[in-house]
């Protein structure tokens, strides 16, 4: 059998930083770790492979000489026969990998907390209704949080005032239990967070009274956000720093704005246009007339053709809501009802009785064509 040269093992170039050696060897390292691969031994052979070449490249001179003369400069024994010197073990490998600062929770992607555990307060979630109105323009609105602050009385400690935490007996103050267990492959060194003083390293005689020796208390909070126009339910705002301070000092976490978008009254949204139902008399849909419309942003005027049907769509052309995403706006769309008047007076029949017989009046058989087609107008 013959050695690997150590840059293939590794996947790098000659020229390598030590960065990149480390990255390289962290890579197959947490591929090939037998407690990833229980009972491979191909996996068994590449880890120990990596750790030997690792163990030659990361250091400068062993490097040197490894480059002059191959596996031969870098023997243990620095005799003539390549295979003799550099026994490299599983136990070895193992050693290396450890004396990375590689932890379990390196190898399982439980990313190991080490020092004192500082958690991030969590997210606050708020839900925001918003009117059509509101959403058109855009709008700044002051909202009330409630939220967990820094304790004012211990200023976080948790200690009674006059007291302070002191170092937890159970792990010293690192906030980590380390624990070795022997396994097949050797040595394991497990670092979990302390149960004593929950990772914090400190634990607390005498507890505040005012926080109960949680650092944090109640507070609350008015913050002012702008909401840019174009925003609709579900989407959300984030606010950072903003949300419940973290336990043992930890960094708050964030404010997350829902909107809900509230009902109209008379306006019914479609993306970024809007509809709205027209009434007008038979009069105006046969003579035609100006008539004033409501919008989003105020009335505005709008021109009815003479002979317009009903369930015609008129389209205003940017009076919707703005693109929350670029530039320009929606439409306001108008959809034209005529409506039929219920009750009548004796002259008004007598009038629309005269009308009845004009053949103007009379609308034509058939379906198809009369009305404009109002299928498909939203897409
Ligand atoms: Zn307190
Ligand atoms: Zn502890």
């Amino acid at each position: 059998m013959s050695k690997r040269d150590y840059y293939v093992v590794l996947g790098i170039e000659r020229n390598a930083t030590e960065d990149e050696i480390k990255k390289a060897y962290r890579r197959l390292a947490m591929e090939y770790h037998p407690d990833k691969n229980p009972g491979d031994k191909v996996a068994e052979e590449k880890f120990k492979e990596a750790a030997e070449a690792y163990e030659v490249l990361k250091d400068a001179q062993k490097r040197r000489l490894y480059d002059t003369y191959g596996h031969a400069g870098v023997k243990g024994s620095g005799g003539q026969d390549p295979f003799a010197g550099f026994d490299f073990d599983l136990s070895d490998a193992l050693r290396t990998f450890m004396s990375e600062g590689f932890g379990f929770g390196d190898i399982f992607g439980m990313g190991g907390g080490r020092g004192n555990r500082r958690t991030r307060g969590a997210d606050l979630q708020i839900r925001l209704a918003l009117t059509l109105e509101e959403i058109a323009t855009g709008v700044k609105k002051k909202i009330k949080i409630k939220r967990l602050v820094t304790c004012s009385t211990c200023g976080g400690s948790g200690a009674k005032a006059g007291t302070s935490p002191s170092s937890c007996p159970e792990c010293g103050g690192t906030g980590e239990i380390k624990r070795i267990t022997r396994s097949l492959f050797g040595q394991f060194i497990n670092v979990s967070a302390c149960g004593r003083c929950g990772g914090s390293g400190r634990v607390i005689q005498e507890k505040c009274t005012d926080c109960h020796g949680e650092g944090r208390s109640k507070g609350e909070k008015t913050i002012e956000i702008e909401i840019p126009p174009g925003v609709a339910s579900g989407n959300y705002i984030t606010v950072r720093g903003e949300g419940n301070i973290g336990a043992n000092g930890g960094s708050p976490g964030d404010v997350i704005i829902i909107i809900d978008e509230k009902e109209h009254d008379y306006f019914e949204r479609h993306g970024d246009d809007v509809l709205y139902d027209l009434p007008l008399s038979f009069v105006q849909a046969a003579l035609g007339d100006t008539v004033e419309v409501p919008t989003l942003t105020g009335k505005a005027e709008l021109e009815i053709a003479p002979g317009t049907q009903s369930g015609k769509i008129l389209r205003m052309r940017g009076k919707g809501i703005p693109h929350l995403q670029g530039h320009g706006k929606g439409d306001q769309l108008v959809r034209i009802m005529v409506w039929t008047p219920k009750k009548l007076t004796k002259e008004e029949k007598a009038l629309l009785k005269k009308l009845a017989s004009s053949e103007n009046l009379k609308p034509p058989h058939a379906g198809k064509g009369i009305f404009d087609k109002i299928k498909n107008v939203f897409t």
